[in-house]
């Protein structure tokens, strides 16, 4: 596997008509990897010639210091995880190589309700940030195709509009969430989790579940069946909810009817931990 830490020297590897030419596969990610990550690695080797990894913990999308601070980072065990799961380039950039000219967005895209609400809500300006990283990112690498986790719902959804309204050329593929045996979805932030929190934040899957089940065989409401899901998280000690909402899945707004497509989403913090946690109902 090839490390490359310069946008000029990844660049001039990339732009090189014999590895261009074999389809570009990329899989941003901020470290501390874990299967989930390594899904998205393997969809890229199936799909492409050569598969791009990041490893970039980006300042501009933490709301909460103490969030960035305590990122874990695992970057000699991240380097052979790729090289055992066969990525070809890693890209591991500083913060003066993605932002020259300092932190701020000089032009800041609008994507209204669907980046205002839900994460946009509980962690303002992490949107902005996050696709700001990841226009540089796909400037940079010029990927055909863009692998994201269905893990970060949201997140996936916006890198859409993102590329739609910039007029990137790359195609968006989301993969499925790799969960623990539990059903807890895998994150990097699971390793800060201690024993008795571990335990509750099999809660945050589970009722994920419950709310799939209800709608597909009963005839609640859809809104019933979200306060449910919602009250049934708070009463529980050591879960402090931040949402547990039922929306559509391309807009992000209420979901009302049983027809339209919908996801159902959960935030909460369990010991200290905040975590996030989606699936497809
Ligand atoms: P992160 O390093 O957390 O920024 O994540 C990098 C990429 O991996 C994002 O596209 C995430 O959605 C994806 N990802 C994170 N956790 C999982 C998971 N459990 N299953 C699948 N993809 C994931």
């Amino acid at each position: 596997m090839l490390i490359f830490k310069q946008i000029k020297d990844l660049q001039r590897y990339l732009q090189a008509p014999a590895v261009k030419t074999r389809g570009i596969g990329f899989v941003p990610t901020m470290g501390a990897l874990h299967q989930g990550h390594l899904s998205l690695i393997a969809q890229s080797r199936k799909g492409c010639g050569v598969t791009v990894c990041s490893i970039f913990v980006n300042p501009t999308q933490f709301n909460d210091k103490s969030d960035f601070d305590k990122y874990p980072n695992t970057i000699a065990r991240d380097i052979e995880m790729l090289i055992d799961a066969g990525c070809d380039v890693l890209f591991l950039p500083t913060v003066k190589e993605m932002y020259p000219d300092g932190l701020e967005d000089k032009k800041p895209l609008n994507f209204g309700y669907v980046a205002e609400t839900l994460e946009g809500e509980h962690r303002p300006g992490h949107f902005a940030g996050m696709a700001q990283v990841v226009e540089k990112l796909l400037r940079i690498v010029k990927p055909n195709k863009l692998y994201m986790g269905q893990k970060d719902y949201q997140q996936q959804l916006i890198v859409r509009h993102l590329i739609r309204k910039r007029r990137l050329h790359t195609e968006l593929i989301m993969g499925a969430t790799l969960r623990e045996k539990d059903g807890l979805a895998m994150s990097s932030r699971n390793v800060r989790l201690d024993a008795a929190a571990r335990a509750l934040s099999v809660e945050l899957s589970k009722t994920l579940k419950a709310a799939k089940r209800e709608i597909r065989n009963t005839k609640y409401e859809v809104n019933a069946i979200a306060k449910r899901g919602a009250e049934h998280l708070k009463s529980i000690p050591g879960i402090d909810l931040e949402y547990f909402e039922i929306r559509n899945s391309e807009t992000l707004k209420p979901a009302t009817t049983r027809k339209e497509k919908k996801v159902a989403l959960v935030a909460a913090k369990i010991g200290g931990v905040r975590l996030i946690d989606n699936m497809l109902v």
